[in-house]
Parts: structure tokens; sequence; C-alpha cells
């Protein structure tokens, strides 16, 4: 296991810094859990709590926390978001171990971890069985974008014949082996955090991270992307176009980029909650769609289809889109 020299009560790394409060007592303490605070030099973030550091008897070094990366199936494009972390990245590969992470380094080292980000949906059988491995070596595991919390894109194949697709697409189909199905991590093991988005979005990362690193239970907003679209002065693509956008449905998180542009949200931080009777529970898609089909006068397939997209297999999505599938 890597060990970095004790850490000194403070340090500066790139924009963060994580320090020790003078009142610990580095050389005594034997609790494996230390009171930190992790502040962003900009004041963008700003944590305080505890953090695991386990120390050997009678030293005076720490263990930081042990982070890895594992790819399921997946585009790589979320953990192309951790990359675009830049400067910030190189601040958590100063207060983390980030130990596993093919994608950015050749050197992979063996769990357990303390926390596992994971990539991509379980199409496979190698992937079913290999999940259950990466549960058992980590602490906290997070799943990272559509395809890893809700199935992705790959998910639409739920609704098809995945066998008629693999001999339409490969010339030898017989060497394909896949499930019939794309399901999310959390059908096969607990997962600890859901982190939604195609891709994910960085700065919801790190905010993620840093709260489980000083043992703060993580909590992002889970309201629509209108709520957004109008505190940045958006026009309304639906009210002012008719344009079917999702945005009414659609878990805030990405700075409502797609209005911004002046075209509709797809969707793809998967379904907000809690706009009919509170956090928790499903968004008021059945009403969304009624006013696709009765006021923006599309059919029901054309309805059907705004919900089966990259996070069609999420439940209040999948349960819209299938309404609307058999109808006229
Ligand atoms: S969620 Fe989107 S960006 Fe992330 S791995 Fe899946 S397809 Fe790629
Ligand atoms: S453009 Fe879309 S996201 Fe923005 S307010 Fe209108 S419906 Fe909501
Ligand atoms: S506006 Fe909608 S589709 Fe566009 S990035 Fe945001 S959540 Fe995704």
């Amino acid at each position: 296991m890597k060990r970095r020299p004790s850490l000194d009560p403070e340090f500066q790394v790139s924009r963060f810094k994580l320090s020790i409060p003078k009142t610990s007592n580095l050389k005594h303490d034997t609790s494996s859990r230390w009171p930190i605070r992790f502040t962003r030099d900009d004041g963008r973030a700003h944590r305080e709590g505890s953090v695991m550091l386990d120390r050997q008897k009678g030293s005076s070094e720490q263990r930081r926390p042990r982070v890895a990366v594992f790819k399921f199936t997946s585009c790589d494009g979320c953990q192309l978001s951790i990359l675009n972390l830049e400067e910030d990245l190189l601040a958590l590969g100063e207060a983390l171990d980030i130990a596993y992470f093919p994608e950015a380094s050749s050197t992979m080292n063996a769990g357990p971890y303390d926390i596992a980000l994971v990539e991509g949906s379980i199409t496979t059988a190698e992937d079913a069985h290999r999940i259950l491995a990466v549960r058992q070596q980590t602490e906290v595991l997070i799943t990272i974008g559509a395809c890893a919390t809700a199935g992705g894109i790959q998910a639409l194949r739920n609704w098809s014949d995945i066998e008629a697709f693999k001999r339409a697409v490969y010339p030898s189909p017989e060497y394909i082996q896949s499930l019939s199905a794309s399901t999310p991590i959390s059908e096969h093991i607990h997962v600890d955090f859901e982190l939604w988005g195609c891709p994910i979005d960085k700065y919801q990362l790190l905010r993620v991270i840093t709260d489980f690193v000083v043992g703060v239970q993580p909590r992002l907003p889970v309201d629509s992307v209108c709520l957004e679209c109008k505190r940045r002065g958006h026009v309304c693509v639906l009210v002012a176009k008719g344009i079917p956008c999702l945005g009414p449905v659609t878990r805030t998180g990405c700075g409502a980029i797609c209005p911004g542009m002046g075209r509709d949200c797809y969707g793809c931080f998967g379904p907000s909650e809690g706009e009919r009777k509170g956090p928790g529970l499903p968004p008021n898609t059945a009403s969304l769609a009624r006013h696709f089909h009765e006021g923006l006068h599309l059919i029901p397939v054309e309805v059907m289809r705004r919900f089966r997209g990259i996070n069609g297999s999420a439940s209040p999505f999948r349960t819209e889109s299938e309404a609307w599938e058999n109808k006229g």
C-alpha cells in the first residue's frame, strides 16, 4: 500500500486546503477518524468533518482514503469527466490515494478501497460477476452516470430482441456473449450514492467525493431543470417555441445547458423528484406527456420516444414510455 509521509497539520494542494485542526493530537490519538477541514480556495466547496486516516500503531503516518474507478459497459465519457477535473484532480490526488484507475494510470493497486466510482451498466455475465467482487472490496460505492445508474442508452435493447441486433450488426454473432438486458448497478448490489448525468457534472462529482471523504452524507438537488433554467433567465423553448422539452421532469445538475442553447432538454440527468408530493417521489411525467400530445400534437409514438432515451429505463420514464407505446 502506497503511503505518504506524515500529514502536515496543514498543507496546501492546488486549489484545496486540507487541514487538521491544531487541537488534534496526531501523536497520541489512536482514533481511526480524524477531524479535518477541507476547503476550496475559491470558496465553492467547504466541508468539515472527520476522515478515515488509519494510522499504524506507534506511527504518526496516516493512510489516505483509497479510491478506485471501475468501468463496466459504457462509453468512458464519465471517466473523462473525472480527468476533466484538471487541477482539482491533482488536488484530489494529493488528498486521496487514487489506487486503481486504468483509464488514467497503468499502476493498478489491489483493494480494499474506501471509495469506488463505478461507470457503466451490467450487460454481460462477466459484468454481473465482477460487480460482486467490486462491492466486496469497497466501503463506499458510487455509480457515476446514466449507464451505471439507469442502464444507459444501451438499455434501449431491453424493449427489443438482442439476438436480432446481433445478427444484424455482427458477421459472426455467435462470438458475442451478452445478456438480454442492460441493467443498472443497483439491480445487482447495494449502491451508496447514485450520480446522474450523461456525462456526469464534474463539480457534482467533486462535491460527492469530498462529502464522503469528510464523512458527510452527500446531498445534491433533485428538483427539475426548469428551476435552473428560470434562475438563469433562459427563454422557455416549450412555451415560446412549442418544443417538447423534458426539463419539467428532469433532475437539475447540468446548469440547464440545452435550453441555454435554445434547444430542448432530453432528460440526460434522469428523473427529478418531488414535483407532485415531495422528495423521493416521481415527477409528474403523465401531465407533461399529456401536454406533448394534446398541446403540442405529438402522436403517441413520438411521446413514447421522448421518454425512451438515455435514461429510458429509469422507473418514471420507463413507466411513461410504456403507457404511450400501444396508444393509438
Ligand atoms: S453515462 Fe453517458 S457519458 Fe457516461 S459512460 Fe454512459 S454513455 Fe458515456
Ligand atoms: S425550456 Fe425546458 S427546462 Fe427551461 S423552463 Fe422551459 S420546459 Fe423548463
Ligand atoms: S438540459 Fe437536459 S439534456 Fe441538456 S444537459 Fe441538461 S439534463 Fe441533459
